[in-house]
């Protein structure tokens, strides 16, 4: 990484034990994929080179949740689904955290039936909920980027501790560009 071109090989670095778990757990977040509809693809866009998620260690996708401990919930939840979810969060180790990914993973969506969830975190804790239908990559990079900066200042929840959802929404941060004046056909 070039750091021993720049420090002495038998320096020495003092810190503290905590400091080192945090960093060491905020860049190596290793998500848990649920993606179940077009939200899904937006996530797999955000973990290609495009938008490259391995800058923030978080693009080791983990189809095991015991492997897993960000679970990224994307898409709409179906009421059959839901015990699928339920038992892949309970199988993630602690300290975990939950992204819901989208207005359908969040709130249902358009999908107001009664075989769609009305929002995962009515079943889940969700931390960070990421807006959008669907959200950008930039989008749910904001949203990893916000449970790092939580592990690096808050450390980790107390053993044992009753988990607290966080409840962060990820504001949009670009302007709607206006679109393209129509194209006129002529006869
Ligand atoms: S929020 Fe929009 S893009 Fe995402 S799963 Fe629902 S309909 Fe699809």
């Amino acid at each position: 990484m070039g750091l021993e071109s720049a420090l002495p090989v038998d320096s020495v670095l003092t810190t503290q034990l905590r400091r080192v778990i945090n960093w060491s757990r905020r860049s190596s977040l290793w998500p848990m994929p649920f993606a179940t509809a077009c939200c899904g693809i937006e996530l797999m866009a955000t973990a290609c080179s495009r938008y490259d998620l391995a800058r923030f260690g978080a693009e080791v996708m983990r189809f095991s949740p015991r492997q897993a401990d960000l679970m990224i919930v994307a898409g709409r939840i179906g009421i059959k689904m839901l015990p699928v979810l339920q038992r892949i969060y309970q199988q993630m180790a602690e300290p975990k955290w939950v992204i819901s990914m989208g207005a359908c993973a969040s709130t249902g969506g358009v999908f107001d039936t009664y075989a769609t969830v009305q929002g995962c975190d009515q079943f889940i804790p969700v931390d960070v909920y990421v807006p959008g239908c669907p959200p950008r990559p930039e989008q749910l990079i904001e949203g990893v980027m916000a449970i790092q900066r939580h592990v690096d200042q808050e450390g980790m929840p107390p053993p044992g501790g009753k988990r607290v959802p966080l409840g962060l929404v990820v504001q949009p941060t670009h302007a709607v560009r206006p679109q393209p004046v129509g194209l006129t056909i002529g006869t």
